[in-house]
């Protein structure tokens, strides 16, 4: 299990995050939402260590706090960052084979042959998000942190996400924040958790996606 507990996060004197606990565990999916600034991508990058917070994190009982991110990654704990970073001077294959074979992201996404050679710093939003996904679902991961997967990506590929998202499920522990498909994201999601203004408001264990859905539109503008 990974697991955050009681995290907060100040930048400039403001906290962002106000002791939030959240639990991920191998097999499972939780779907993060919350409006912008609630502090979603902040909680993403505490539990990989990018920002300094308090609380603590662990993993299967180990406690991680101290570590840098890239110690973090090599435990199996993988975050695809919003806004589509990927190395820019390398080229489209070179970015995913950092973590594994070219022909397994060509499978999720046949577009990627086609921009093989193209060097990552020329590419669009949505094909910069197939490098960014393609090389978190294809490392070796335990736990898969996604936010915001589906930017600049067509229904297509958003699609493709989420069918590749599910099968990994079956290896790993995954997290996902998201504004988009919320329908669909519930359909594979077990927990639900809504985060507003840096706390977690709810958490709902989803047995049916149709009440999750009800639900949620009392607490949020769908
Ligand atoms: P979300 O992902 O839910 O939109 P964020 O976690 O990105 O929210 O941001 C939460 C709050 O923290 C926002 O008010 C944002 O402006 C602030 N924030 C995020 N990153 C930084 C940073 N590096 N420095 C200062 N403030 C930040
Ligand atoms: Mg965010």
């Amino acid at each position: 299990m990974l697991r955050a507990d009681n995290i907060r996060v100040t930048f400039n004197g403001l906290e962002v995050l106000k002791g939030i606990t959240l639990e991920i565990e191998k097999g499972q999916s939780v779907l993060v939402v919350g409006p912008n600034g609630s502090g979603k991508s902040t909680l993403f990058k505490a539990i990989m260590g990018a920002v300094d917070y308090t609380g603590s994190v662990s993993l299967d009982g180990m406690g991680l706090d101290g570590m840098p991110p890239h110690m973090r990654f090599r435990l199996g704990i993988v975050l695809a960052p919003e806004k589509m970073r990927v190395a820019e001077d390398l080229t489209v294959r070179e970015n995913i084979e950092i973590s594994g074979r070219f022909q397994d992201a060509v499978d999720i996404f046949p577009e990627l042959r086609q921009i093989a050679r193209r060097r990552a710093g020329i590419l669009s939003g949505g094909e910069r998000q197939m490098v960014v996904f393609s090389r978190a679902i294809l490392s070796e991961s335990s736990y898969l942190l996604l936010d915001e997967p589906f930017q600049g990506l067509s229904d297509e590929n958003a699609e493709r996400i989420i069918s590749a998202v599910e099968k990994q499920k079956k290896k790993s522990g995954i997290a996902l924040i998201s504004h988009d498909r919320i329908e669909d994201l519930l359909e594979i999601s077990d927990r639900l958790v809504l985060m507003l203004s840096g706390k977690v408001r709810k958490v709902m264990e989803i047995d049916s996606p149709f009440h999750a859905i009800k639900k949620l539109e009392k607490y949020m503008i769908l």
